[in-house]
């Protein structure tokens, strides 16, 4: 059995893409499943695009996601010597050979093909010029490329995924395998360097399948043992479109400053076009690891889904300890406190905060968004669906007052006095629980739902609740129910400022 050798090579043309980020972790899955290696190679042989700024991402993003590889990086350009050495051995071998047709010409041979309604590919004039005849031109000074000279037999390969693939050698071009300015093409380059990297499985896009008989068709002339190869589905968007940033797809740099969770990213793309063969939506990485399985990759194509992404964030978030989301909103909330948006955003209140909507929020920085009453008085109603319902009584006012003074007079605020107080009242008014608890609970957050309410009054302090309870009935008996603007944007104020 060969040792298992896969990689990742991304092209430093822009930051990793969402997309980009599933074939890196099939290529470690398989790595992992099969204690194999999983190699980096930065494909950088575009000079005019490649960025040191869009490499050092893409290590970042991977390292984010906690997808360690093995062995140094390493940068295909650094290559490009050993590449040519190559190039000249096919030439010699008659495999390769120059070709000095111009670019425009070779476009023109090819549109007139095209325009007779031909379906051959670009073979070209000079791949039976003599050797002497092709030295003599070079020496002349007149420019080439060189291409491949493409054999008359059809080229097959087995896809993991796809199993066999033929394609007819007729409509295989003379491919460049270098340029006119002496750089070796991709094709060349990837070829030379899977093999020297001693690469026993091409895990990469469907996307790069018309290129696979190319790359055979260079392991045969070169002499060297081919990869396997497989090629996993696109992943589409909800319009079954080619992902992109139209669908909101964005850099996984983006992700992260979003608040998802590496390991909700990873979960979520693990299986995009792959079936574990489970009525499973969440898998650790340790079964991931454990099931992985070319024979599971699927032959569509994916669709991804966002709101599932955000939903399995949500349940990530949900195992994280109390601590560590404290430890990620520490920072943000600090800010707040210092431009004076979170006056009571005190160490105490946060780990009240994280332990009241953990499972309420999918991201991390929702329960400092969400729950902004926690840490600041409310001064508007969030929820106006809420307040047109649930504040028309005008008794409100009173029963916020009465019920506010009971609390004041507990010498102990807990869950269950507060919540002994409230019955009682309920009780001697004679009227539905939700008339006082709703009025309280937007009194108190400004919101229409949240945590137990009483587990929320008791976060949040004695003191709060009344202030909280007294400033919106005063605010009632002033103004009368809020009005509720049909302009979303309208601000609407809830609370009288205090002082
Ligand atoms: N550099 C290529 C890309 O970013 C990948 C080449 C390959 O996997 O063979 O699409």
């Amino acid at each position: 059995m060969v040792p298992v050798r896969v990689r990742f090579a991304p092209s430093p043309t822009g930051f990793l893409h969402i997309g980009g980020v599933r074939t890196a972790i099939f290529n470690y899955l398989f790595a992992r499943h099969n204690d194999g290696k999983l190699l980096i190679r930065i494909e950088d042989t575009d000079k005019e695009r490649s960025k040191r700024e869009y490499e050092n991402d893409i290590l970042d993003a991977l390292k984010w996601l906690g997808l360690e590889w093995d062995e140094e990086p390493m940068r295909q350009s650094s290559r490009v010597t050993r590449h040519r050495e190559l190039v000249e051995e096919l030439v010699e071998n008659g495999k390769a050979f120059r070709c000095f047709v111009s670019p425009e010409k070779a476009q023109a041979i090819k549109k007139a093909e095209m325009d007779r309604g031909g379906i051959n590919a670009f073979r070209s004039p000079d791949r039976e010029l003599t050797a002497r005849e092709s030295q003599a031109r070079a020496d002349a000074g007149e420019p080439f490329a060189i291409r491949f000279k493409v054999p008359s037999l059809d080229v097959s390969f087995n896809d993991r995924v796809r199993g066999k693939v033929t394609t007819p050698a007729h409509t295989i071009d003379d491919f460049i395998i270098m340029r006119r300015d002496n750089t070796p093409t991709y094709m060349m380059a990837v070829v030379v360097d899977d093999s020297e990297m001693e690469i026993s499985h091409v895990i990469r896009g469907a996307d790069h399948i018309t290129n696979t008989p190319k790359q055979v068709l260079l392991y045969e002339a070169l002499n060297l043992p081919e990869p396997e190869f497989a090629h996993v589905p696109l992943i589409l968007g909800p319009d079954k479109k080619r992902l992109s940033k139209r669908h909101g797809a964005a850099a996984v740099t983006e992700y992260r400053e979003q608040g998802y969770l590496p390991d909700a990213v990873f979960s979520f793309m693990s299986t995009l076009g792959w079936s574990l063969g489970e009525e499973k939506d969440i898998y650790t990485r340790e079964e991931l690891i454990e099931s992985f399985d070319l024979k599971g990759i699927n032959k569509s194509s994916a669709v991804f889904d966002e709101k599932k992404l955000e939903w399995m964030n949500g349940q990530f978030m949900s195992t994280l300890s109390d601590n560590s989301i404290q430890q990620i909103l520490r920072p943000e909330l600090a800010r707040r406190i210092e431009d004076g948006a979170y006056p009571h955003g005190t160490g105490p209140m946060l780990a009240k905060a994280v332990q009241l909507l953990k499972t309420r929020a999918r991201f991390p920085m929702d329960i400092l968004d969400k729950g902004g009453y926690f840490f600041n008085d409310p001064t508007t109603i969030v929820d106006r669906k809420a307040a047109k319902k649930r504040l028309k009584d005008p008794a409100i006012p009173d029963r916020l007052d009465e019920l506010a003074k009971r609390f004041s007079a507990l010498s102990e605020f807990t869950e269950e006095t507060a919540e002994e107080a409230l019955r009682i009242y309920i009780e001697e008014l004679d009227v539905n629980a939700g008339a006082l608890i709703h009025p309280t609970r937007i009194a108190v957050s400004g919101m229409g739902s949240g945590p137990g309410l009483f587990e929320l009054l008791v976060a949040l302090g004695k003191e709060t609740t009344v202030r909280r309870m007294r400033s919106l009935a005063e605010h009632l008996r002033k103004h009368g129910t809020p009005p509720i603007p049909d302009d979303p944007e309208l601000e609407l104020p809830m609370i009288e400022p205090v002082g």
